[in-house]
């Protein structure tokens, strides 16, 4: 299957129809470009939204596996036609599979200074170190990579350097969101500029591919400086250790928490290796504030109990986490008492209930306040994702002649759907991983006609 000079096509192999490892392929006059090339956490090799329609599938798989990556066979079989692989941002979920995939693609991938830290430091850890080659663009540049012209579009999300992507091809242009949200005050990089975007309106973008992960969600996602404001009226009062469950990649988070540490006499100290691994990524990339120090985590459990902040990985409650094993009373470095707090900065991700709650149990037994984002009067956790009224936003400015609904389950991709026809544009598809888009030159989808799946990867 071959795009001609007169296609433009689009071909999620993974993150559509489902939250979590996004690969999208691009395709036109016989080349391909790879968008983004992620993975997911703890799932199953047989996605659910497969289970609907067993006759799809033969057998279905339910164990699930710690780290799985999009079954890529669809392009690797063709990778002389793939152009090149550009990477949004670094979450795992958009740069977690180049590890385990990029032998079978072999070619140059393109992305922005603090991206290309996080990916060079997981090759490091690979048997690739050295052998990628990484093309650092900047933030406004645009390359030409084959036949398509890409634009780096700064936008706002939750960590240092998320980029949307403007895709030209003589055949169409397209407006690949990626991660985003509107946050004028990102605590990380600059506040959203929509002039970015309302500049697109004289592109005539023919479609716009984009986030949905928050589309059922009415209103606005609140501010990262909100949250900030938040942790630190919520943390001013306390007396005893605070310890904080956040996401390992949630940068902006961790920079507030420094700041909050900081006003309310604590030292931070991070447990949990992607914590300090993204920590060490900002200081090297000059995002981390030099006025906010971060202590060794060995030295939290000798002061006393009013002086420790300490972040902690596993706020989903998994195995063999920092958070896990504090609840355990089997940290090498902190012990938690009556009268400590454990704030949980993040969202319990659908699926994690009951790891949560087991989790939030042994530390309630303990005699810890457990303060979950979900119940607390204020906010501590924000999403990194647009709700309604942002994508309605996005939509009036960027006009483009089709919607096309990813990074999100079937639920959020109707929901995204109806907000552009809301906002006029007359034409989405909503669809899944291995659905063929083609946007020009006549719009239609083809259902199921790209080989997908998913393969377990071993984490180095
Ligand atoms: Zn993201
Ligand atoms: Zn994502």
């Amino acid at each position: 299957m071959q795009p001609s000079a007169d296609d433009l096509w689009f071909v999620p192999l993974g993150g559509t129809g489902e939250i979590g490892m996004n690969l999208n392929l691009y395709g036109h006059n016989g080349q391909w470009l790879m968008v983004d090339c992620g993975v997911s956490f703890d799932e199953p090799l047989t996605p659910s939204y497969r289970r609907v329609k067993p006759a799809v599938e033969d057998r279905v798989d339910d164990i699930k596996h710690r780290v799985v990556a999009p079954d890529p066979k669809f392009i690797a079989e063709q990778k002389d036609a793939l152009v090149g692989i550009v990477i949004t941002h670094a979450h795992e979920d958009h740069v977690g599979a180049i590890p385990y995939l990029w032998q079978r693609f072999q070619v140059p991938i393109y992305t922005t200074a603090f991206t290309a830290e996080v990916l060079r430091r997981k090759l490091a850890r690979s048997n690739l170190a050295n052998k990628v080659p990484i093309i650092e663009v900047d933030g406004s540049e645009s390359r030409q990579i084959g036949e398509f012209c890409v634009t780096w579009l700064a936008i706002t999300h939750s960590l240092p350097e998320p980029f949307a992507l403007k895709i030209e091809t003589p055949v169409g242009t397209v407006l690949h969101t990626a991660d985003w949200k509107i946050d004028a005050n990102p605590i990380t990089g600059k506040p959203f500029d929509p002039s970015l975007f309302k500049a697109l309106a004289n592109d005539n973008v023919l479609a716009l591919v984009g986030d949905s992960t928050n589309a059922t969600k009415p209103g606005f996602s609140i501010s990262e400086r909100n949250c900030y404001d938040g942790l630190l009226s919520t943390i001013s009062p306390m007396k005893g250790r605070v310890v904080v469950g956040c996401f390992g990649s949630n940068v902006a988070r961790l920079i507030s928490l420094a700041r909050v540490a900081k006003k309310t006499g604590r030292y931070m100290g991070l447990y949990g290796r992607s914590l300090i691994n993204m920590y060490s990524i900002a200081k090297q990339q000059g995002v981390w504030p030099d006025d906010l120090p971060v202590v060794d985590p060995v030295h939290l459990g000798y002061l006393p109990p009013e002086e420790v902040l300490a972040v902690a990985t596993g706020s989903q409650g998994e195995r063999h986490t920092a958070l896990m094993r504090l609840a355990a009373d089997a940290h090498p470095h902190l012990q938690l008492d009556k009268g400590d707090c454990v704030l949980f900065s993040s969202i319990i991700i659908p699926g994690n209930e009951e790891s949560v709650l087991r989790l939030s149990k042994a530390l309630q037994a303990k005699g810890v306040t457990v303060i979950h984002s979900e119940d607390s009067p204020l906010p501590i956790h924000a999403s990194g994702h647009p709700c309604e009224e942002e994508l309605k936003l996005m939509y009036h400015w960027v006009k483009p002649a089709i919607s096309i609904p990813v990074h999100g389950e079937n639920v959020h991709l109707r929901a995204h759907a109806d907000i552009a026809k809301a906002c006029g544009v007359n034409k989405s598809y909503v669809g899944q991983n291995g659905d063929l888009y083609r946007l020009a030159p006549q719009p239609s989808i083809r259902r199921q006609v790209v080989f997908t799946g998913r393969l377990p990867v071993n984490q180095s």
